[in-house]
């Protein structure tokens, strides 16, 4: 069951408003975040894939692999949120979200297929991607404690974390041998 909001907003609330006015502004403002971040999410679920195959080591494609089943997961748990805020999960298109997956589609257009420099953009390109999906996370995460939301910040934390560990699973494929590789590529 959602719980009542906290008065801590209540504290903060700009002068000459109400709780109630200040309080539905913020919430407002929260869950068009939420629909940015839903509209993000079922971007990736698209574009992984994608990814996936285009990536050259094994290594790499079976991290793509891995983090489409997290997206999904995260999609899921956002239709969760939606439901705890009694709303309906509608998406609100992520301009962010659809630039940075259309980088990532020119990193594929323009590296060779079969090669560590594809693999090396294709990771720049995901971790462009997971730092934007770790700011909102996080940001989210947040503002769900001020709202007093603390059932809906617990499961957005969820999130963060996988976001996180995925950056980090990326920096360590690349910096452990994806990268080296790519700098003895020599051009065809
Ligand atoms: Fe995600
Ligand atoms: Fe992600």
């Amino acid at each position: 069951m959602p719980r009542t909001q906290s008065k801590t907003a209540a504290s903060k609330k700009a002068s000459g408003q109400t709780k109630e006015e200040s309080d539905s502004m913020l919430l407002e403002l929260f869950v068009d975040e939420i629909k940015d971040i839903f509209w993000a999410e079922k971007h990736l679920t698209k574009a992984l894939p994608k990814m996936q195959k285009a990536a050259t080591s094994e290594e790499l494609q079976s991290a793509f692999e891995t983090h489409l089943e997290q997206t999904e997961e995260h999609v899921t748990r956002l239709e969760k949120v939606f439901e705890l805020l009694e709303e309906k999960a509608i998406g609100k298109k992520c301009e962010a979200m659809e630039g940075l997956v259309s980088e990532a589609q020119s990193v594929i257009e323009d590296t060779e297929e079969g090669t560590a420099t594809r693999d090396v953009g294709l990771i720049i390109a995901a971790q462009k991607v997971e730092h934007y999906e770790i700011a909102s996370y996080g940001s989210l995460t947040t503002l769900a404690k001020t709202l007093g939301r603390d059932d809906i910040a617990k499961i957005l934390a969820q999130t963060l974390e996988e976001e996180k560990e995925t950056d980090e699973l990326l920096t360590g494929i690349a910096e452990e041998g994806v990268n080296y590789e790519a700098n003895n590529e020599q051009e065809a």
